[in-house]
């Protein structure tokens, strides 16, 4: 089978020293301590194998990741850009939905022919933080397209608990591949339900939300604040295409930081500004820039509100906990988006047309074309790029 496979050499910066674990699975905790030199290419590989508990899907549709753009871009040593858990070389694309072909053994709740959606967090369901109900932070973590194989390929392997049906999408979109793309963008948009609805425990409808880089995690911020019943969605981004999807998608007022820092005003005023002076219910860091979002954050929280720390970025934020005690205010961090409901909710919100997240994907790429789909994610150029099958 056709597969887009990232390569690229284990060669640990200078400084930099793997630990026993890292060199015994081969596995970079902090990728861009390790990998050097990536290659991506269209390769030929064997079709998976089927386990007992496995499902052997088609993919549909695989969206492009801003991880993947990052595995691709290198610093001026030429280490890639991707901070987390990695093993190369690895089938990329984690974003995706797909028919099943064909169900192992002792596999009852899906069947062939169904439509659906995968986790890309493979959590083990044994080690400590699983068994005390923290899937997102399991100890043997794997993850579909960065330390196995993923999605951009004609055929992928999933143990069928990751699986989630999308069948009632078709139904909604009124058209099969309409609701494959519609089911793709479900991996994306969990992560921003978990962050601010099961790790924060949400805002009451009628607050006020802000949303720190609107890039597929922080436009699923948005719709899903809009669906909670916020009562003023406000959206920075520097992207002049960004800020119309965010538009479109649901925010009451776009800004650009940039544009903002050259009339000499601070995203904090104008959030003061629109909320009246209250501060805003729920911050979300969807930017991956918390040394320039945490201080805005800090300074325009609503008394008890919180911020949620979502994008990822291996740097450090000033933060002055003052605020957050005079505020009796929270910061939440989140990563993943298994468990708790998160997956089901998301669907059944695409299903009810309470979100709709199609209006972002701009460009469609075939699975050939692989290698340009990335090229041109790095011109970010584009809302959410998606290949098709
Ligand atoms: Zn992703
Ligand atoms: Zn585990």
């Amino acid at each position: 089978m056709k597969a887009l496979v990232l390569e690229a050499d284990w060669r640990p910066r200078d400084g930099y020293a793997p630990t026993a674990w890292e060199v015994e699975t081969r596995k970079a905790i902090t990728g861009s301590s390790v990998w050097h030199r990536p290659r991506l290419a269209l390769e030929a590989l064997a079709q998976p194998g089927l386990g007992p508990k496995d499902v052997l899907i088609r993919p549909r549709a695989c969206g492009v990741c801003g991880s993947d753009v990052h595995f691709v871009e290198t610093d001026d040593q030429g280490y890639v850009l991707y901070p987390g858990l990695t093993r190369f070389p690895v089938v990329i694309g984690h974003e995706f939905s797909g028919e099943i072909v064909e169900v192992g053994r002792e596999v009852t709740d899906v069947r062939g022919g169904d439509m659906v959606t995968c986790e890309e967090m493979i959590w083990c369901g044994e080690c400590i933080p699983c068994r005390n109900g923290y899937p997102n932070q399991c100890e043997r973590l794997e993850e579909i397209g960065f330390t196995i194989h993923g999605a951009q390929a004609e055929y992928i392997t999933v143990g069928a608990k990751y699986c989630w049906k999308i069948n009632e999408l078709a139904e909604v979109y009124g058209d099969v591949d309409k609701a494959y793309e519609a089911g793709a963008l479900t991996e994306p948009t969990t992560v921003s339900y978990n962050g601010m609805f099961t790790r924060a425990g949400g805002f009451k409808p009628g607050g006020y939300v802000v949303v720190y880089g609107t890039g597929p995690i922080g436009f699923a911020a948005i719709a899903l604040a809009r669906a909670a019943g916020a009562g003023r969605i406000i959206a920075l981004e520097v992207s002049p295409l960004r800020q119309e999807l965010a538009r479109k998608v649901g925010a009451d007022d776009v800004f650009d930081p940039v544009a903002l820092q050259k009339r000499g005003t601070r995203p904090r005023e104008v959030v003061m500004e629109l909320t009246h002076g209250q501060g805003a219910d729920m911050q979300v860091e969807a930017a991956g820039a918390m040394s320039k979002t945490v201080p805005e954050m800090e300074e325009s929280l609503a008394i008890g509100g919180k911020i949620v720390i979502i994008g990822r970025a291996a740097e450090r934020a000033p933060i002055y906990l003052e605020h957050f005690q005079t505020h009796a205010a929270q910061i939440f961090g989140a990563q993943g988006h298994s468990g708790y409901g998160n997956f089901p909710n998301v669907i059944r919100l695409m299903a009810a047309r309470r979100i709709d997240l199609t209006p972002i994907i701009t460009s469609r790429f075939s699975l050939a074309q692989g290698v340009e789909a990335l090229q041109k994610a790095m011109r970010r150029e584009d809302g959410k790029i998606m290949i098709r099958s």
